[in-house]
């Protein structure tokens, strides 16, 4: 079955509270038990919702980061409990006589069927649903039923709302920060009938959270709500054949300075919708936005059915962290876990939004604007730290610098041109040119300008433009100079302000004029990026015929990686000035310049570079193997490509770097959909310019998946015997088949019947 992730035994496993989580951008339920416990990280999710903390450091310096930001653990609306004559009941201590949990990949919604037996000997079932709603962002279903199936029982239900209290501490950078009390205080609270809402306020940072339940259900209840609790409570005789059913509608609305009284309202209306509407509606109505997703989005693979499902996990991952993001930012682990506490890094621009221009271009849009929306935080950074232009923060959640070790954080500034590269990226494959008349030129102008702060033209390297102190995507090689990374998206981001400067004095004269009265913006600038983009340094080592990683790597001495085989990740297993001199790589790093500005390079010095780094990347961080597997396929290393991708692919679903607890990893999940478009179809398109050369793993039997270009609809379909390319929607684009032109027409489909021999 490759439309289900199923679980048919009941077992402790904190993994699977991330993969069983269900989401819709915005709001995020773990996947624990209906029951609350066992748990290990119960609690909601709600996208951007954060507390600060002042960051201390024992050894202060100018311009370090000054504000932690921590996504909270908002109040937990999934609980519903049983409690049968007076006993909970409990999943780690019943007699199960069947248990069954469905994550339902088609209709996007997680299912629960247990049998159970109590004490007494008493057998009841309980059948339970959850979904967080694609259609009402703010809201989250379930329905609840159980059934005595020998003997007449008193059972009484709590559906309630619980604010828990703060995690254990960790020493793993990865997950997210303890607090030492709860972060939420109470404002109100109250209940009547089968509602209870509350209302909350993180402690810090001036957020304000109302949330509250309803419920469908015959019966009288009883509610109460506390603090940060509330319950509302149904007693009942249940007879053999006559289930009992509960539908349960929680929402959560939050904001920053809304007028009193104005969240609880919100919620309120959020609730009547749904009460109105009823579960079946809304699951309905869910369900139709889910199929509308894989409609645009499906990739289908026939003859490896193991893989198919995991793409499709990945993909609905995906989908669970974007859909109704609307204005916020994607966490690296969306919204199914608080590991690197809720923060939004490159991994949105590097490895989703790529997914996003292709199948939801909406989506992108709203992605990118939201990044627009931190232009003024980024200009504040670049000045505090000196410079003209923007800093974009490495991490954030409120668009301030949230990065606490500069070494490996703030000193990736190559996510400034990683945003510009995903802007273009956006605005060229899709058309919306109109991304780049507004807030996306000036991002463009604010980015570019800051490279010409960091750089200089340097007499040593003959006059060309070098960058110096900053660090690459790979972690364990910090602070350096000349990282070819850097300065190769640098360049693009140069290049790139530039045309579209030049493209929108032509097009739109009267919205540069206004870009130049915003930014300042003057053609002696302008003239300043395109010699720095010319000129731009790239380290290459001519004997080895390849791009070196920055200007110091190869004087590192090379790790040793036989004898540290079993310390993984390294980080946390050894200091890392240990891990900065040597030859040792976290993940993709040059490899990952040589896909996404490819046409710096030819194939022979691409597939060099590869050979170098490759046995030198842990992959200790999963942005690595989808982007090896691209590479892989690309230079003809098939049984490599097709191994990293399925590293890629079941990151989450093997828990194969023991910390999907934390939350699951959507830049793999990103990822993994571009080792399978870019890496075996052979998508480049950063320009616009529509490339494939499909190379289908020789264990597959097809690979179909569907691209959206400038609102036309191509469906590649890949099998031995060749290539078909059809148009299911537009009027016909051009594409090239390992630089062979097509003109793929409606009704006209495209087959080309030779396929390159694979390695
Ligand atoms: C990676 C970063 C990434 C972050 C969040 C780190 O382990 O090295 O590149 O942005 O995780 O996913």
């Amino acid at each position: 079955m490759t439309w289900a992730i199923t679980q048919d035994r009941f077992e402790r496993d904190p993994a699977l509270e991330s993969v069983f989580a269900v989401g819709n951008g915005y709001l995020g339920l773990r996947g624990t038990p209906e029951e609350g416990a066992p748990a290990h990280d119960a609690g909601a999710l709600v996208n951007g919702l954060h507390e600060t903390w002042p960051i201390v450091y024992p050894e202060d310096a100018y311009g370090l980061a000054r504000t932690g930001q921590t996504i909270v653990n908002a109040t937990d609306g999934s609980i519903i409990r049983l409690f049968v004559d007076d006993e909970p009941f409990d999943l780690a201590t019943a007699k199960l006589h069947r248990f069954e949990r469905v994550l339902d990949l088609a209709a996007g919604v997680l299912r629960r069927e247990v049998e159970f037996e109590t004490k007494r000997g008493q057998r009841l079932a309980v059948r339970s649903t959850r979904l967080v709603s694609l259609e009402h962002r703010h809201l989250a279903a379930m329905s609840y039923e159980v059934e005595a199936l020998d003997a007449c029982v008193r059972i009484a239900i709590s559906s309630e709302l619980v604010t828990h209290g703060p995690g254990e501490a960790s020493d793993d950078p990865r997950r997210g920060k303890g607090f030492a009390e709860k972060v939420l205080a109470p404002v109100a609270a109250r209940a009547a009938g089968t509602r209870a809402v509350l209302d909350l306020a993180t402690r810090n940072s001036g957020l304000e959270l109302a949330v509250g339940m309803e419920h469908a259900v015959d019966g009288p209840v009883e509610s109460c709500a506390e603090g940060d609790g509330a319950r509302v409570v149904l007693l009942a005789d249940l007879e053999p054949g006559a289930p009992l059913r509960l539908e349960k509608y929680v929402a959560y609305h939050w904001a920053a300075g809304a007028p009193e009284g104005d969240l609880v309202a919100r919620v309120d209306r959020t609730l009547d919708r749904a009460t109105h509407d009823g579960y079946e509606t809304i699951e309905r109505r869910h369900a139709g936005h889910v199929a509308d997703f894989w409609r645009r989005s499906d990739v289908e693979i026939e003859g490896a059915p193991e893989a198919q499902r995991a793409v499709r996990f990945n993909l609905f991952q995906l989908m669970q962290a974007t859909a109704r993001a609307e204005g916020l930012g994607v966490a690296a682990k969306g919204v199914t876990g608080r590991g690197y506490e809720g923060h939004y890094f490159w991994d949105t621009e590097i490895y989703v939004v790529p997914f996003l221009i292709h199948t939801s271009p909406r989506w992108a849009r709203q992605v990118l604007d939201f990044r627009c929306g931190m232009l003024g935080a980024a200009r504040a950074r670049a000045r505090e730290v000196g410079h003209r232009g923007a800093l974009y923060p490495w991490r954030t959640i409120n668009g301030e610098e949230a990065s606490a070790w500069y070494a490996a954080g703030t000193a990736q500034y190559h996510i400034n041109a990683d945003i510009a590269y995903a802007f273009r990226h956006y605005a060229w494959v899709t058309g919306d040119l109109g991304f780049l008349l507004g807030d996306g030129s000036q991002v463009l102008v604010e980015t570019a300008r800051l490279w010409m702060e960091l750089g200089f033209f340097s007499e040593r390297r003959d006059g060309r433009f070098c960058i110096n102190s900053v660090t690459g995507p790979d972690e364990y090689t910090t602070v350096v100079d000349n990282n070819a990374y850097t300065n190769l998206m640098a360049k693009e981001n140069l290049e790139g302000a530039v045309r579209v400067m030049q493209w929108l004095r032509g097009e739109d004269p009267a919205a540069y004029a206004e870009l130049e009265r915003a930014t300042g913006l003057t053609d002696a600038e302008i003239d300043a990026w395109l010699r720095a983009a010319d000129g731009m340094f790239v380290p290459r080592h001519e004997e080895l015929g390849i791009i070196l990683q920055d200007d110091g790597f190869l004087e590192r001495k090379r790790w040793d990686f036989d004898g540290t085989r079993h310390k993984r990740p390294l980080l946390l297993h050894h200091h890392p000035l240990e891990l900065y001199r040597h030859q040792v790589i976290k993940q993709t790093d040059v490899v990952l310049a040589t896909y996404l500005v490819g046409h710096h390079f030819d194939e022979h010095e691409t597939r060099r570079t590869f050979d170098y780094y490759d046995p030198l990347t842990t992959g200790d961080s999963t942005l690595s193997a989808c982007i090896q597997s691209v590479i892989a396929s690309e230079v003809g290393y098939p049984e490599a490509a097709l191994a990293y991708f399925e590293q890629a692919a079941m990151v989450d679903l093997a828990d194969a770097h023991g910390n999907t607890a934390d939350g699951i990893h959507i830049a793999s999940c990103g990822g993994t959909w571009l080792a399978l478009v870019a890496g075996f179809g052979g998508l480049r398109d950063f320009d616009g310019d529509v490339r494939f050369s499909p190379r289908l793993p020789a264990s597959w039997e097809r690979l179909r998946f569907r691209v959206q270009v400038r609102g036309q609809l191509v469906e590649v379909d890949i099998t031995p015997s060749g290539t078909r390319y059809e148009l299911l929607e537009g009027r016909g684009l051009p594409v090239k088949h390992f630089g062979e032109q097509l003109r793929v027409l409606p009704g006209r489909p495209v087959t080309v019947a030779e396929l390159p021999l694979a390695a």
